[in-house]
C-alpha cells in the first residue's frame, strides 16, 4: 500500500508561525515553557465550572516577556556589533492592545529593561501616566489639543521622562502657549514626526509618505526649529520620530525612511539641536502569519543590523553624534501572546446519518416507491470502493442536482429530497475515507465540491476583525486529534446572523479538519497570533461582547492559570449601549407573572450571550 499522504501532516504551518512557542505531541498543541501543558487541558480547566462555554482568549504573558527580551537583546547585539555609540530604547504603542490582562503583567515584567509605554489619545495617555515604569519613557503621538498637551505637561511634574511628537505644525503652537501659563519652567521633550518622501510597505502603508496624513514638511521643520529657538525651548527638542506603516513585508521602505529622516536628524543638530539625541523609527515589525510559506521577507537581526548600520553611516558622514535608538513596535511584541479558543458547535453534514434514511417500503404501501435516482443513488452507497469512489461520487453529486431540480418541479417529495441530500453525503463520507487511505492527491483534487461546515461559537465581527476587514490571515488548527489525518476540507461560520461571518475554503491555502461525531467528542479550533489589535478592534455585531479570557502564567515551571475575565454578560452589553437598564427591566419584568420563569429570565440577563451547546451541557 503507498505511504499515507496528507496535507494534514504539514502541521497547520506550526514550524512556519510558531516561532518555537507550541509544537504538537501525542496528537494535541503543547505549550512550549515550563512543564508544557497542552491547550486542550487549560481549555478543560476554564470550562471544568460548567459556565465558560463560549470562546476563549489564553493568553500568555510569557510570549509578550520574550518579545521584548528578543527585541532588545538583537538590537543591543547589532548596536555592540557596529560598536554603535547610541543606546537602544522601546516603548509599546498602547492602540495594539490595552487590555488589563495584557498591559499589566508586560509593563510590571519588562522593568528590567525600562520598556516604556506609548500613547496616541488622551485615554491612552491616562493608562500610560497611571502604569507606565517611572524610569521608563512614554511617547506621545497621534492629533492634540491643548488638553492633551495639558497632560504632557502634569506627567513631567509626575516625574515621567515623556515626549510629545508634533504631528502637525499648529501643535507646536499650543505647546508654547502651555509652556509659558506654566512659566516657562518645565516642559515635555518635544518630538518632530518627519513627513517622508518615501512610503511605506505593506497594507497599512499609507501612514507614512509624502501625502501621509502625519508628519511634518521639511518646511515645517524648519518654522518649528525657528519658533522653538525664539522661544528658548530648543533644549527640550529631543527626538525625529517616523512610522512608515504596520506589517513590513519588506525592510526597503524602512532604509528609505532612515536615510531620509536621519539626515533631518543631523542637520537640525548641526544648526545647533544640541539637546536631540533621538530617532524614533516608529513600528511595523512584521509577524509571520502565513501556515503555508514565509511572507515576512526579513529576520529581526537584518532590520536592527540595518537601522544601526545606516544611522552609523550617516551620522559619519555630517560628523555629529549616534543617536539613540527608540522603537514603537507594537503587533511584534503583541501579536504572539494571544491564542483564541473556539469550540465546534456543529458539523454541517452531521445530520445527514444513516439512521437518518427512510427509503420507502413498496410491501408496506404499493403506492410508497423510491424514485429510481434515489435507487441508483443507494446502490452505488452499497458498492463503492477505492477503484469506483471518484467516479460514484462524481456521479452521485449530478444526481442530486436532478433530484433538487425534480423537487423544484413537484415531481418528488419531501422524503425523497432527504434521502438523496442523506445517501449524497454518506457517499460523500465514503469516498473521503477509501481515497485518504489510498491517494490524497486524488482527494484533493476533489475537494472543493465536498467541503464540510464547522460552526463555531464566537463572532469573526468580534474576535477576528482584521479578517473580516482587510483579510488577514491567522493561523488555524485545531487543538486535538492531531495524530489523525485530518480529511475535511473545512469551511468556517461562525454564530452571528451575518454572511460575512464565515472563512471560506480557499483551495489555495486549503484548512482541512477532522471528521468527528459531536455528540461523542469536543473539538475545538485555535486561532493563533491574536494578540495584536483584535481585541479592542473588534466590534459587538449581533451584541456578541469580548470573549473570556485568562492569563496562564508559569510559576516554577507549573501553569496557572490567572486573572479570569468573563465575558460580558447581557445586561451590560445592553447598559453599554445606554438603555436605561431600570427601565429596561421594569418593562420586561412586568409582562411575566411567573415567579420561576422571572428567576429564569433574570438569570440569563446576568449571562453571556455565547451560546451554551456542547457535551457537559448535555448531562
Ligand atoms: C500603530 C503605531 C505603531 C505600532 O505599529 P505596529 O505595526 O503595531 O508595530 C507605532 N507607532 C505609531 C506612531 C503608530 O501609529
Amino acid at each position: 500500500m503507498k505511504a499515507k499522504k496528507s496535507i494534514s501532516l504539514n502541521n497547520y504551518g506550526i514550524d512556519i508561525w510558531g516561532d518555537g512557542n507550541f509544537f504538537i505531541e501525542d496528537g494535541v498543541v503543547k505549550i512550549n515553557n515550563g512543564e508544557k501543558p497542552s491547550l486542550i487541558d487549560i481549555v478543560k480547566k476554564v470550562r471544568s465550572d460548567g459556565g465558560n462555554k463560549g470562546p476563549l482568549l489564553i493568553r500568555f504573558p510569557h510570549l509578550t516577556l520574550k518579545q521584548i527580551d528578543t527585541l532588545y537583546t538583537t538590537f543591543n547585539n547589532s548596536i555592540k556589533s557596529y560598536n554603535y555609540d547610541g543606546t537602544f530604547n522601546a516603548v509599546f504603542p498602547l492602540k495594539v492592545n490595552q487590555f488589563p490582562n495584557f498591559v499589566l503583567p508586560m509593563v510590571e515584567g519588562s522593568k528590567k529593561y525600562n520598556y516604556g509605554l506609548e500613547a496616541g489619545s488622551k485615554a491612552e495617555l491616562i493608562l500610560a501616566m497611571s502604569y507606565n515604569n517611572i524610569d521608563a519613557p512614554i511617547t506621545v503621538n497621534g492629533f492634540k489639543d491643548k488638553e492633551m498637551i495639558i497632560l504632557g505637561f502634569i506627567a513631567v511634574k509626575m516625574g515621567y521622562n515623556i515626549t510629545i511628537t508634533l504631528e502637525g505644525i499648529n501643535e507646536l503652537d499650543k505647546i508654547i502657549e502651555v509652556y509659558h501659563e506654566f512659566n516657562g519652567e518645565f516642559c515635555p521633550n518635544i518630538g518632530l514626526r518627519v513627513r517622508l518622501h518615501s512610503g511605506g510597505s505593506g497594507v497599512w502603508a499609507k501612514s507614512g509618505g509624502i501625502d501621509s496624513k502625519f508628519g511634518l514638511s521639511s518646511t515645517e521643520i524648519l518654522e518649528a526649529y525657528e519658533d522653538l529657538s525664539k522661544n528658548n525651548m530648543l533644549p527640550y527638542l529631543s527626538m525625529i520620530h517616523f512610522h512608515i506603516g504596520s506589517a513590513m513585508t519588506s525592510i526597503m521602505p524602512l532604509k528609505k525612511a532612515l536615510k531620509e529622516s536621519g539626515h533631518i536628524y543631523a542637520e537640525l543638530v548641526t544648526m545647533g539641536a544640541s539637546n536631540l539625541k533621538n530617532i524614533n523609527i516608529g513600528g511595523g515589525l512584521g509577524i509571520e502569519y502565513s501556515q503555508f510559506h514565509k511572507e515576512k521577507h526579513y529576520s529581526l537581526e537584518e532590520f536592527s543590523n540595518d537601522v544601526v548600520f545606516t544611522l552609523k553611516e550617516i551620522t559619519k558622514q555630517k560628523g555629529v553624534k549616534e543617536p539613540n535608538i527608540f522603537t514603537e513596535s507594537g503587533r511584534f511584541i503583541a501579536a504572539p501572546s494571544t491564542v483564541l479558543v473556539t469550540p465546534v458547535l456543529e458539523l454541517f453534514s452531521s445530520e445527514y446519518e444513516l439512521e437518518n434514511l427512510k427509503l420507502k417500503d413498496s410491501n408496506e404501501d404499493p403506492t410508497r416507491i423510491d424514485p429510481p435516482l434515489i435507487k441508483e443513488l443507494y446502490d452505488l452507497y452499497k458498492s463503492i470502493n477505492v477503484k469506483t469512489a471518484r467516479e460514484y461520487m462524481h456521479d452521485a453529486l449530478e444526481h442530486l442536482e436532478s433530484l433538487l431540480t425534480l423537487f423544484s418541479l413537484g415531481y418528488i417529495d419531501l422524503q425523497d429530497r432527504s434521502n438523496g441530500e442523506i445517501l449524497t453525503h454518506l457517499i460523500i463520507k465514503k469516498t473521503i475515507s477509501l481515497l485518504s487511505v489510498e491517494d490524497y492527491t486524488e482527494l484533493v483534487k476533489i475537494e472543493a465540491k465536498i467541503q464540510e461546515k464547522y460552526l463555531l461559537n464566537f463572532s469573526i465581527f468580534q474576535s477576528l476583525p482584521d479578517f473580516w476587514g482587510i483579510d488577514q490571515e491567522f493561523p488555524v488548527m485545531p487543538l486535538t486529534h492531531l495524530d489523525i489525518p485530518a480529511t475535511r476540507s473545512a469551511t468556517l461560520w461562525d454564530i452571528t446572523c451575518d454572511s460575512d461571518g464565515e472563512m471560506p475554503f480557499n483551495p489555495k491555502k486549503p484548512l482541512y479538519l477532522h471528521d468527528v461525531d459531536l455528540k461523542k467528542e469536543e473539538y475545538f479550533l485555535g486561532f493563533f497570533l491574536v494578540g495584536a489589535y483584535q481585541d479592542v478592534l473588534g466590534m459587538k455585531h449581533n451584541l456578541f461582547a469580548s470573549p473570556s479570557e485568562v492569563n496562564v502564567v508559569f510559576e516554577n515551571g507549573k501553569a496557572v492559570l490567572k486573572d479570569f475575565l468573563p465575558s460580558q454578560n447581557i445586561h451590560d452589553i445592553l447598559e453599554d449601549l445606554d438603555y436605561h437598564m431600570f427601565n429596561l427591566q421594569q418593562k420586561l419584568f412586568s409582562k411575566l407573572r411567573d415567579d420561576d420563569l422571572l428567576f429564569t429570565l433574570k438569570k440569563f440577563l446576568k449571562d453571556n450571550g455565547y451560546l451554551k451547546i456542547g457535551m457537559s451541557s448535555q448531562k
